[in-house]
């Protein structure tokens, strides 16, 4: 059992002491969270963060069950994130803690078969698919076939010209595997909420106009689904709030949290998760939704 005690260790007195200066209850992991979440969006290895150190993290947080996204084989997501064997031996060894997607460059031609290969050893979805490629390109086709072999979905970082670029074909791909299911994610995902949306821009601020191509996606598609995680889930919780709160309560059952945060916090001001939930919580229009998005819609997405 974990203790405050563990307050004590030196890794953890910055976290300890941010809390003290910040006036928050420091955080007590004595006793089981009393509610589950499910956080659909973390990453190992995330900016050279420790296994330990994500641990800590998440159950800081309150988060029970963790969906690890790896890296392809190159670039690592941006972000030094770990691949498909580093996510394999985490969830192995903290099978209670930990679930995971496989993943791989998109238009290499080893695409498949290490996606498949994961798949096989129980990887749950495909994702985070972080390429540069085109959202209704042949190479997301190729993997859409592989998810609706494995009934599994994926998670797509949709970012302006740079990765599962020309969101607004992405409806030719949601139309083409309706038996697949793809959780959008990131900037382009999140701005696109505004009808008025400038694409250039990855983190807007102000007035939503209702109409976005976001939320035409998840209003149309029953395949689609919406990832609340990063600082562009977040950046869309608190612009407009009053938009958001009506959002939520639109798309009730098809968002999903998730943190992206690479921090060791797990709290506070510097933990991008823990102010996704806490936005998330005080913008659901009733207890019943926040279930919904922290829990019970992942958990019946990913069969887990
Ligand atoms: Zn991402
Ligand atoms: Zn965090």
């Amino acid at each position: 059992m974990i203790t405050n005690h563990t307050c004590n260790r030196r890794r953890f007195i910055a976290s300890c002491s941010l809390a003290a200066v910040a006036g928050l209850p420091l955080p007590s992991l004595s006793a089981e969270p009393a509610e589950p979440i499910i956080d659909i969006h973390q990453h190992t290895n995330y900016a050279g963060r420790t296994d330990e150190q994500l641990i800590r993290h998440q159950q800081v947080m309150g988060v029970t069950t963790t969906v690890l996204l790896p890296a392809g084989r190159f670039y690592g997501l941006d972000a030094k994130c770990g691949t498909n064997d580093t996510v394999l031996n985490l969830a192995r060894e903290h099978p209670d803690k930990f679930v995971y997607f496989a993943n791989e460059v998109a238009d290499i031609e080893e695409a498949t078969p290490v996606i498949r290969q994961f798949l096989k050893r129980g990887a749950i979805g495909i994702g985070e698919q972080k390429f540069r490629v085109g959202s209704d390109s042949k190479f997301i086709e190729r993997i859409a076939a592989l998810a609706e072999e494995f009934s599994v979905p994926i998670l797509m970082h949709f970012q302006h010209g740079v990765y599962n670029t020309d969101i607004h074909l992405f409806h030719k791909t949601l139309e083409k595997f309706p038996k697949v299911n793809f959780i959008g994610h990131a900037q382009t995902w999140w701005g696109n909420v505004d009808a008025k949306h400038e694409q250039k821009v990855l983190y807007p601020t102000g007035k939503v106009t209702a109409g976005g191509i976001t939320d035409r996606l998840l209003a149309d598609y029953p395949n689609m689904y919406g990832d609340h995680s990063a600082g562009s889930g977040l950046n869309f919780l608190v612009r407009d709030p009053e938009f958001a709160a009506g959002f939520i309560e639109r798309h009730q059952d098809k968002l999903l949290y998730g943190s992206d945060c690479d921090d060791i916090l797990g709290v506070g001001p510097g933990c991008q998760g823990a102010q996704t939930l806490a936005n998330l919580r005080k913008l659901a229009p009733n207890k019943r939704v926040e279930r919904k998005i922290l829990f019970e819609n992942a958990k019946k997405l990913l069969k887990i």
